[in-house]
């Protein structure tokens, strides 16, 4: 075992259901998504880059393809909306990269760094505004509470996985 573990008791996996980050996780973190139309397009350094410049440090980092059923799982909350199933689609066609992020304030800054859900009514210089085409193909997710926060960290990453 190497140093970093000595001293930690195991922690469940990702979905067990218990996670032992819980507690510190308040309000300095959010889960970030660079979505396939980014990565296809080749952004992804630019983002992270600009990320890491936003004074957001990376705790938890993964390039994943979603399955449909796990895009639809992570979006359920938008179930019932017209672009669900476009959503799901898209969502699910090609990897992704995955990240949680930390900084004071870290849910409302970021949604600030990367702008409005419409690229076209994004702010001059938010991510959302350089990198997105479209409302649905719009680069990058940022989490809108702390609570979801905390909710999506845990989809996709163990204890084990945060730094
Ligand atoms: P945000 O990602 O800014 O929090 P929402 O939670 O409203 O926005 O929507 C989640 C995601 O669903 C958006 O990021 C976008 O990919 C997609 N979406 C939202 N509205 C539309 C729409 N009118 N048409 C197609 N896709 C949409």
């Amino acid at each position: 075992m190497d140093d970093k573990r000595q001293g930690l008791t195991f922690a469940p996996a990702a979905g067990s259901g218990v996670n032992t980050k819980s507690n510190d996780f308040m309000s300095n973190r959010t889960l970030t998504m660079i979505k396939p139309d980014a990565m296809k397009k080749g952004y992804a350094g630019a983002i992270l880059d600009m990320i890491i410049k936003g004074g957001f440090r990376i705790v938890a980092l993964k390039q994943i393809q979603l399955s449909a059923e796990k895009a639809a799982e992570f979006y359920a909350v938008h179930k019932e909306r017209p672009f669900y199933g476009e959503l799901v689609e898209f969502m699910s066609s090609g990897p992704i990269i995955a990240a949680i992020l930390e900084k004071e304030n870290a849910v409302a800054d970021f949604r600030a760094l990367i702008g409005a859900t419409d690229p076209a009514k994004a702010e001059k210089g938010t991510i959302r505004k350089l990198y997105a085409s479209s409302v649905g193909e719009n680069a990058v997710h940022g989490s809108d509470s702390d609570a979801n926060a905390k909710i999506e960290a845990d989809f996709f990453f163990s204890s084990l996985e945060r730094f």
